[in-house]
């Protein structure tokens, strides 16, 4: 595939195999984009300010709603593009096109909802006979900057609402997943002027940076990990930055919990994707009382999943997203064995593939559960209290979402005050997202808020207007 820039194709000299996770074939390549290209982008994306900021709000939500029935029509296509470049089931592709689909959606309809507000200059000392308002007025340039993991609704999150309130865009796609986003990119770019959507494709660490530094991109929104998220902050100068980082989510479970709902909670949680999630549940924190009885319950839930064929229909656990990735998985699984954990179901490798791992007697200080382990693993963690239990779902550097397990009423409500997260659900793992909510970690889990309306708050800013009516 090429890169678009400017409304055209772009093509380079060095080029990437993009392989699938399942059986190592290349699917595609994707040019490597060197400086001059990166530049090149950020001067289009320049360029194309003007005709996008001179179109009505009402035109531009119809263009997005465009598009949403553009990818309605190609939703099978794309959902098998992305279950071969991620490894992750044809069933989970086809949710994440759903999500897609209603995120830009969200982003149409928010398009014309961009309200400034009357401000009463007379309230202050000075103000009496004005009359003043605010408009939200675009930044200019957007750089998208997105991982692998859900790398098409995870990119619309950024670009959608950056059109909504008319940024033009630059997109920087995963190496290792960037194809649906560049096929979407394409979509995109046929409704709206030349330059109003460009891909950069090529390495982080070269075109990412280069885009992060530019004085002439106004706003990064970066979806990654925290290396690369800190990275970006202490290079991004004076603008503005969305920083959408990793989880380390605990999911706590009292010894008042619906234990059946709690075990569902956690093979939607933790093997989702592969464990591959950033909000998906890493750590299993449970009341010593009934933490036999969860265990249990959890093997034998985790033993139905079925390992195989991502584009099969049956299988409901995928590849990781490369061999790479599901070597250092084993490694950290086998790291906390030696330090005296205990497998109960999975623990092996295949290639990309690794198995769904319940593993018990966990502790606090293992690598495992410490650090973000990016795989199909439950690691469960012993407590004898509430007390305990917000502690140990505290002590971490991360703090993206939470799920508490009670039917106590001051149960819930003490551990949806005291643990330190964007969001704690109450009955319901931290894996659950809608698109329109306000979505981003405390802690180093990030900077800012994603889910449209908000994204839009992010992506604007607010400019004063007043007049003298003396
Ligand atoms: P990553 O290694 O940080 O890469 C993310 C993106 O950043 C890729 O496009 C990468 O390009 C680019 N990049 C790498 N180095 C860069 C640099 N120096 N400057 C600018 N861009 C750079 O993350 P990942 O492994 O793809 O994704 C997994 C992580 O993302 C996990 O930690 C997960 O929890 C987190 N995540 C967070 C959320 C959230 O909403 N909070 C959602 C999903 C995932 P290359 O691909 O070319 O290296």
């Amino acid at each position: 595939m090429d890169m678009l820039i400017g409304g055209k194709h772009i093509s380079s000299e060095d080029v990437e195999e993009v392989k699938n996770p399942y059986n190592d074939e290349v699917i595609d390549t994707i040019p490597i984009a060197h400086l001059q290209t990166a530049d090149l982008a950020i001067q289009e994306a320049n360029n194309a300010k003007k005709s996008l900021q001179d179109m009505s709000a009402f035109k531009v939500s119809n263009k997005l709603f465009n598009v949403v029935d553009k990818l309605k029509e190609k939703r099978h296509q794309f959902a098998e593009l992305l279950t071969l470049e991620v490894g992750k089931p044809i069933n989970e592709s086809l949710v994440e096109l759903d999500r897609s689909i209603e995120t830009l959606r969200l982003a149409a309809e928010e398009a014309k909802r961009i309200y400034g507000e009357s401000v009463p200059l007379d309230a202050g000392l000075n103000g009496k006979g004005f009359f003043a308002f605010t408009q939200k007025v675009p930044l200019g340039v957007v750089a998208a900057i997105t991982p692998f993991n859900y790398p098409l609704n995870l990119t619309i999150h950024k670009i959608a609402p950056a059109i909504a309130c008319k940024n033009t865009v630059i997109i920087k796609p995963p190496t290792e997943a960037p194809l649906t986003v560049m096929k979407f990119a394409e979509l995109l770019d046929k409704e709206f002027p030349d330059g109003v959507v460009n891909t950069v494709t090529g390495y982080g660490s070269e075109v990412g940076d280069y885009l992060v530094s530019s004085p002439d991109v106004d706003k990064i929104s970066f979806t990654g990990s925290v290396t690369t998220g800190m990275m970006i902050s202490q290079k991004a100068g004076m603008k503005k930055v969305t920083l959408e980082l990793g989880g380390n989510d605990p999911m706590v479970v009292l010894n008042d919990a619906d234990i059946d709902k709690a075990v569902k909670g956690v093979i939607n949680g933790a093997f989702l994707n592969a464990g591959q999630v950033c909000m998906g549940v890493k750590r299993i924190i449970v009341e010593e009382d009934i933490s036999k009885e969860f265990a249990q319950m959890l093997v034998r839930e985790t033993e139905k999943l079925v390992m195989g064929n991502p584009m099969d229909e049956k299988t409901t656990l995928g590849t990781l997203i490369s061999q790479k990735a599901a070597i250092q998985v084993e490694q950290t699984v086998n790291n906390a064995v030696h330090l005296g954990a205990r497998i109960l179901t999975g623990g092996k490798r295949d290639g990309a593939f690794y198995e769904a791992t319940v593993i018990d007697d966990v502790t606090p200080d293992m690598d495992l559960v410490v650090r973000e382990t990016f795989g199909p693993v439950a690691p469960i963690i012993h407590v004898t209290n509430i007390d305990e239990a917000i502690e140990v779902a505290n002590d971490t550097e991360y703090g993206l979402q939470a799920g508490v397990f009670t039917n106590d009423y001051s149960n819930a409500m003490r551990c949806a005050q005291e643990i330190e997260a964007g969001t704690v659900f109450i009955n319901k793992q931290s894996t659950f997202r809608t698109d329109n909510m306000p979505f981003g970690g405390f802690k180093n889990s990030g900077v800012g808020k994603e889910g449209i309306k908000y994204a839009v708050e992010e992506m604007t800013k607010t400019k004063l207007i007043g007049l003298n009516l003396r």
